[in-house]
């Protein structure tokens, strides 16, 4: 791959500012997006070469680097002469280009839109809404249970006014006066003259009379949109839930994008998860260990009741047999593991050390027979 410049792919100079950048940005943009440019691979290539360059020089860090080190730094594994992967803080990939095109231009009102449509408000073929993220941090009891959670989020619709279509009531649909309807329009540069799309229609050829009042032509408004979101049991951090049709709307007949819900799931007090089980770790009295008898344990689904046999001792886990989270695809559901650990109390009443002095009396030197077989072992240290 050609070491290309970044500063000149965008048609910038080197002491160019953010807000400078991002103007040459959305005019590259707009010129090679693949909407516009349906099976031009070329385009498609500079589209993605341009997100690149801006993707860089937009992030202070990068630019500094880049400004320092060149490409180099920023394409394939910096071999030699490039720079060390991770240095100047740029470790891991950079995002689907389509990505930050959506973040420059998609969740602002008008945006791209209004470029490349114009006050011509749509076109027969109409374009598709972007999809939208939304990260939701649920509770681990409602990862296990499942949930139903009011989301609000700000989102393109489309226009009441005019109902989509850019048009204010009323007002028809005209040809384009800059380019006559041609969509592009003639600009000579020194000795070569070349088209670019008609910046007043955005390369439709038409435009309507009059736009709407309400979007400006664009047919969409932004707007804050509550919507219901159903969790399935078993969800974890990273589950994506995607919902139809809930992301923006799309321009002029296109249609909506999806809505993405990225699940992340809180930290628990008391349980730790691994995949479908449930770990905790639950004090019992020595006493308890020592005689056995049962004790209730915390479970997401209520209390459960667990037998400590005679003789515990601590650290043993004992196993709550579907007590864990519920598979996402159903049908199996994991385990709690119980972890206990015996514990020494830290005083005594005078009663308490009498009696512990008596058990220890007749106890005498009877061996347990984990120190028996210890005391074995040293015996040759001795
Ligand atoms: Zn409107
Ligand atoms: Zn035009």
């Amino acid at each position: 791959m050609a070491k290309d410049d970044y500063y000149e792919l965008l048609g910038v100079g080197k002491g160019a500012s953010d807000d400078e950048l991002k103007k040459a940005y959305r005019k590259k943009a707009v010129q090679y997006h693949p909407d516009k440019n349906p099976g031009n691979k070329e385009a498609e290539e500079m589209f993605k070469k341009v997100s690149h360059a801006y993707e860089v020089l937009k992030d202070p860090e990068k630019r500094a680097a880049y400004d320092r080190y060149g490409p180099a730094a920023f394409e394939g594994g910096g071999g030699p002469g490039g720079m060390p992967r991770g240095a100047g803080g740029m470790g891991g990939g950079f995002h689907d280009p389509f990505d930050i095109f959506r973040e420059v231009f998609g969740q602002q009102g008008g945006g791209i839109f209004d470029e490349m449509f114009g006050g011509g408000g749509g076109r027969d073929s109409g374009r598709d809404g972007s999809d939208l993220r939304y990260d939701l941090e649920i509770t681990l009891e409602e990862a296990a249970r499942g949930a139903e959670k009011e989301i609000s989020f700000r989102k393109h619709v489309s226009c009441e006014r005019c109902d989509g279509t850019g048009a204010e009531p009323g007002s028809k649909r005209i040809t384009c006066p800059t380019c006559r309807g041609a969509g592009q329009i003639r600009r000579s540069g020194g000795i070569i003259t070349f088209t670019q799309p008609c910046p007043a229609c955005g390369g439709v050829g038409t435009k309507v009379e009059k736009a709407c009042t309400a979007c400006r032509g664009d047919g969409r408004v932004v707007r804050t949109t509550k919507l219901n979101v159903r969790i399935p049991p078993g969800v974890d951090t990273g589950s994506r839930l995607r919902s139809t049709g809930n992301g923006e709307a799309g321009v002029a007949g296109g249609h909506p994008g999806d809505l993405y819900i990225v699940l992340s799931v809180k930290e628990h007090e008391l349980f730790e998860r691994q995949d479908d089980n449930l770990f905790c770790e639950i004090p019992i009295k020595f006493t308890l260990a020592t005689l056995g008898g049962t004790i209730e344990v915390p479970t997401l689904f209520g209390k459960a009741t667990l037998k400590i046999p005679a003789g515990t001792q601590s650290g043993t886990t004992f196993r709550l047999r579907e007590k864990g989270m519920p598979s996402l695809r159903g049908g199996h559901q994991g385990d709690q593991l119980v972890r206990v650990q015996v514990e020494v109390p830290h005083s005594l009443t005078s009663e308490q050390r009498r009696l512990l002095e008596e058990f220890a009396r007749v106890s005498g030197d009877a061996n347990e027979p984990t120190s028996k077989s210890f005391f074995e072992k040293a015996k040759k240290f001795f």
